[in-house]
């Protein structure tokens, strides 16, 4: 089996001051200097990508954002470019959160110009696929999450899709709510998504992409999540926000 590096980012979403960032990342940094067989990022709302980019500097944290443009440059009134976060040596995007999708029109088209903009414009993407509850319960998952990688990896070639993608695992009825999906669900999928992935790209090339599971992780289950073979690090909201929580999120017991 292909050893997957463990993959742990937490998304703070539209939170946190610069003082706050400050407070987050001087005890966060304390808490996971000694983790050095897992990666591990914060992805800050943009008013915070600076502080962070110095506070990271000499640190393995990797920084990362929650949205990018697909155009290096240009009349995008709202909108920041992979040219603009490189500059504060952000390495990885977040693209397609459902939170996109649901209150800001992103579509599998718009979601694609993203991840291929951001690849061709040096970062590493996390794409996020997922179905909400209505789709669930419709027997629709496996059709939705489908949709969305086809979607999402039109036009991606297998090397960017080997260099610079990994796939996040965010069922829609499970983020925010505390209502995670269990493992056996999140497992189900997650093969689900590499059976897809060979079917796009080849069989066993899914070996080598690493997919996290999103929705309500928190201390308290992280360690179950981790346990299986099948996902390789998690997206974290809520549970990203407290240093505390978080470290111990990061530090996951490996099984
Ligand atoms: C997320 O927003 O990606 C997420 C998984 O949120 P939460 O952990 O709060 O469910």
């Amino acid at each position: 089996m292909i050893k997957r590096t463990p993959f742990i980012v937490g998304n703070w979403k539209m939170n946190k001051t610069r003082a706050q960032t400050i407070e987050f990342l001087n005890k966060f940094i304390k808490g996971v200097e000694h983790v050095t067989s897992k990666e591990i990022g914060v992805a800050p709302a943009f008013t915070s990508l600076v502080t962070a980019s110095d506070l990271l500097k000499n640190t393995k944290i990797k920084l990362c954002s929650q949205n990018v443009h697909w155009d290096e440059s240009g009349q995008y009134t709202g909108e920041i470019s992979s040219l603009m976060l490189k500059d504060y040596d952000v390495e990885y995007a977040i693209i397609g959160h459902s939170e996109r999708r649901k209150f800001f029109g992103e579509t599998n088209e718009s979601v694609n110009k993203r991840v291929k903009g951001a690849i061709k414009g040096g970062l590493k993407i996390i794409l996020c696929v997922g179905e909400t509850k209505e789709e669930r319960e419709a027997g629709n998952t496996e059709n939705i999450v489908k949709n969305h990688l086809i979607g999402g990896f039109k036009d991606i070639s297998v090397n960017e899709l080997l260099k610079d993608v990994t796939i996040a695992y965010e069922p829609v009825w499970a983020i925010g709510t505390g209502l995670n999906a269990t493992v056996e669900q999140a497992v189900e999928v997650h093969r689900f998504i590499r059976t897809t992935i060979d079917s796009i790209y080849g069989v066993g090339t899914s070996q080598k992409v690493r997919i996290l599971y999103g929705g309500s992780v928190k201390p308290d289950n992280i360690d179950g999540f981790m346990a299986t073979d099948d996902i390789d690090g998690a997206l974290v909201g809520g549970a990203s926000l407290d240093a505390e929580s978080f470290i111990r999120i990061a530090n996951f017991k490996e099984a």
